[in-house]
């Protein structure tokens, strides 16, 4: 039953994914072969995309991140941004353009290897029915002890809320189970996950609008862990994230406009401004 079970979520996975083409068995093969990388850096060069021929919605986008830095896209609605994760992630081919990690071609890695090197937390994190603890080993892409589960758990600020659930980390989610997670701790959750698959690369969709302070508080403090000694891609939507990083990539109209730091950014005085000006970054309550 326990078997059929996860077998069943994993399937429910797949099609939450669409990633029916991704073996999500463990592969021995795959698992054995360790991942070759001289470093995490994930790079961007040229990049064209389209999702529908004709309508072209990335052009020539060039951007680099170093293990141990992140960098920051920003830009208006429709800009590209979220185009830019569904490549990250691997959901879709690129038209024109590389896209490297570690300095190898994505081609050179198979789909379970890429998943392996990089984590994507959106703002509505993707929960399949099973338990909780399923749920943040399933990060893993190995065998992992309850304990592996719950140190990494504590480390995303989840563990207390965890354990306050009625059958603790065998609490069932989804669609098996009558539970409802708040935003912020499905994203904890979700962090706890990518802690426990701990891949060099991350990928950030940042919440638009704020939780409540005290599980913004908690959401961000995880996210902080998180993001020690990756390289880290995030779709920032607050200030604070933006003038942390170490560059911001303004995109527009799919393109890059501009690039720097915050501060330089803003000195420029061009759309980078414009949008810290008109508050299109949210100020977050910490
Ligand atoms: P927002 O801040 O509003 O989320 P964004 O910067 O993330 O915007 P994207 O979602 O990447 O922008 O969209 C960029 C362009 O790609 C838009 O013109 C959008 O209509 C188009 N687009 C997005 N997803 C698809 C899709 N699955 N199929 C076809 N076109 C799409």
């Amino acid at each position: 039953f326990v078997y059929r079970t996860i077998r069943q979520s994993l399937t429910d996975m797949e099609d939450m994914f669409g990633l029916l083409a991704v073996p999500l068995e463990v592969d021995d093969k795959d698992e054995a072969r360790p991942l070759k990388l001289a470093h995490g850096e994930v790079a961007f060069e040229g990049v064209n995309f389209s999702y529908e021929e004709r309508r072209s919605i990335l052009h020539d986008v060039t951007f680099s991140v170093p293990s141990g830095k992140t960098v920051a896209i920003v830009g208006p609605s429709g800009a590209g941004k979220s185009t830019v994760v569904q490549i990250l992630a691997r959901f879709y081919d690129l038209s024109d353009g590389e896209m490297e990690l570690g300095g190898q071609p994505a081609e050179d890695f198979t789909r379970h290897e890429w998943a392996r090197a990089v984590s994507v937390v959106t703002q509505e994190p993707v929960l399949f029915s099973g338990t909780v603890a399923e749920n943040i080993a399933y990060g893993g892409c190995g065998a992992w002890s309850r304990d592996d589960v719950e140190r990494a758990a504590r480390a995303a600020n989840a563990h207390e809320f965890i354990r306050e659930l009625p059958d603790g980390y065998d609490t069932v989610l989804g669609e098996g189970g009558d539970i409802q997670l708040s935003g912020g701790q499905r994203q904890r959750v979700a962090i706890a996950r990518a802690l426990l698959k701990d891949a060099p690369v991350l990928v950030l969709d940042e919440a638009t609008s704020a939780l409540d302070s005290q599980s913004e508080a908690l959401v961000q403090e995880a996210l902080a862990r998180l993001q020690e000694g990756r390289a880290v891609v995030v779709v920032a939507h607050r200030l604070s994230t933006v003038v942390g990083a170490d560059e911001v990539v303004v995109l527009e109209g799919g393109a890059v406009r501009e690039r720097g730091a915050h501060a330089e950014l803003v000195a420029r005085g061009g759309l980078y401004a414009s949008l810290v000006n008109a508050q299109h970054l949210v100020v977050s309550g910490m």
